[in-house]
């Protein structure tokens, strides 16, 4: 038995199906999170098949590279669940049947007025030395046994099954053997800038941290019209370990401007969302390219209700003209991708739905209609008010239809953002 303090973890999900297309390891998710709220780090996952050499391996494996190994699944009575056995293997002990563990299984069969099959006494089966951890939401039961300075805890597949185990049985433990240590997180979302640019703006900053105490690991994540710093940092003093990382926050939002738009976690329509409520703006889109997707993901925020008037989704420019007031002879002069345009489309839906800040999206989102002067993917943002103001951006994204829509989203909220932070942004 080891007395010193846990902190990592790996994950190993046991299951052949999970090696298809057909199902996927959602435990480790899970697994993850509660892990990470006791201070462990989870450092690795594996899946494997239902396979003892290949189960043994990775858990081998995982020992080698953290404290506590949780595997889930393979616990079923049936010939391809072989953790029972792959755990004692590991562990270098033998097994035995387990008289009270067969009673419970027994039990449970019993008082749906049915007989155990055969096959089930198997789940009785314990390694010496491993604690055992009751299922009430099924028959096989979990393991938890100290192998060498490291545990492994054995837990069955079913979510409904391994969740409550956890709560119950696992967490109790874990908890007395980690005391003390936190993990906590902090996310930096930027917007308006590349993953490249970002990293070499913020690498000087953040590449001391890791050999700071407490360290800061930082990962960078890109998506969609979007750069992430993800920050983490683990110690036995909470207070200090959230300082370090308020510090370090503070540090890369000093370093990268305003192309920061959240360290509290909130998406970017909510920081638009939460920057209109206290404007007392309401918002009007006018989309043509985006269909709609703009005001879509703005009324995904509940609450919306309070700062978006509503929208035209002015496709053709016959309603362009018709319901948005914007001038024949402009389109006709300037093309219905342009600023020009934009702006008659932000003005025009401002005007006519009466809210404070209009906002006209127009591009060619592809396959066709793409020019040399203005190919696929180029797209006109224009934002209205407040006040007399006017910006507008013609930006050309790369990528498919489905991607050049949902950069122009991304670009309009961002546009939206800066001109209600920064009243000289233009
Ligand atoms: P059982 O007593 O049900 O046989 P078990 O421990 O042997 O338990 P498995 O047979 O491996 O578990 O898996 C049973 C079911 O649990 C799978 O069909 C799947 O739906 C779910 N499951 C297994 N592993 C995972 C996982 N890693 N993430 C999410 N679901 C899983
Ligand atoms: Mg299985």
């Amino acid at each position: 038995m080891t007395s010193g303090r846990l902190r990592s973890a790996e994950i190993v999900a046991i299951g052949t199906e999970l090696l298809t297309p057909f199902r996927s390891d959602t435990n480790s998710l899970y697994l993850t999170a509660r892990l990470n709220e006791l201070g462990l780090e989870v450092r690795g996952k594996t899946v494997v098949a239902d396979d003892r050499a290949a189960v043994e391996s990775a858990l081998r494996a995982a020992l080698a590279r953290a404290e506590v190994v949780v595997t889930t699944g393979g616990l079923g009575p049936t010939d391809d669940d072989v953790t029972r056995e792959a755990v004692a293997g590991v562990a270098g002990v033998g097994a035995d049947e387990d008289a009270a563990v067969l009673a419970v299984i027994d039990g449970r069969f019993v008082r749906r007025g049915r007989r155990m099959p055969p096959i089930n006494r198997r789940q009785a089966q314990v390694p010496t030395g491993a604690v055992v951890l009751p299922n009430p939401n099924g028959t096989a039961p979990g393991l938890w046994i100290e192998v060498g300075d490291g545990v492994v805890i054995a837990l069955p597949g079913p979510p409904r099954e391994l969740q409550p185990m956890y709560e119950d049985s696992v967490l109790p433990r874990l908890r007395a053997r980690c005391g003390g240590v936190v993990l906590r997180r902090r996310t930096l979302k930027i917007a308006g800038r590349g993953e490249s640019d970002v990293d070499e703006i913020a690498q000087p900053v953040y590449g001391p941290w890791r050999q700071a105490e407490p360290a800061i690991s930082t990962t960078i994540l890109a998506s969609l019209g979007q750069v992430e710093l993800h920050l983490s940092s683990q110690g036995e003093d909470a207070a200090r370990v959230d300082r370090a990382l308020e510090e370090a926050v503070e540090a890369l939002q000093a370093v990268l401007g305003p192309a920061v738009f959240s360290v509290d976690g909130r998406s970017l329509e909510e920081v638009v969302g939460d920057l209109l409520v206290s404007r007392q703006l309401l918002l009007a889109a006018a989309e043509s390219c985006t269909g709609g997707l703009l005001l879509g993901a703005l009324t995904d925020i509940p609450g919306s209700s309070a700062w978006i008037a509503g929208g035209v989704v002015a496709y053709a420019n016959d309603v362009k003209v018709r319901s948005l007031d914007v001038p024949a002879e402009l389109i006709a002069a300037h093309g219905a991708v342009s600023d020009a345009v934009a702006e008659a489309m932000a003005e025009g839906v401002r005007r006519r739905l009466n809210a404070g800040l209009g906002v006209g999206i127009t591009g060619i989102a592809g396959p066709a209609g793409g020019t040399d002067a203005k190919p696929v993917g180029t797209v006109a943002i224009a934002v209205a008010g407040p006040g007399d103001r006017c910006v507008v951006r013609t930006v050309r994204f790369p990528g498919d239809r489905v991607m050049v829509r949902q950069m122009a989203v991304r670009a309009a909220l961002n546009l939206i953002r800066r001109v209600l932070t920064d009243a000289d942004y233009n």
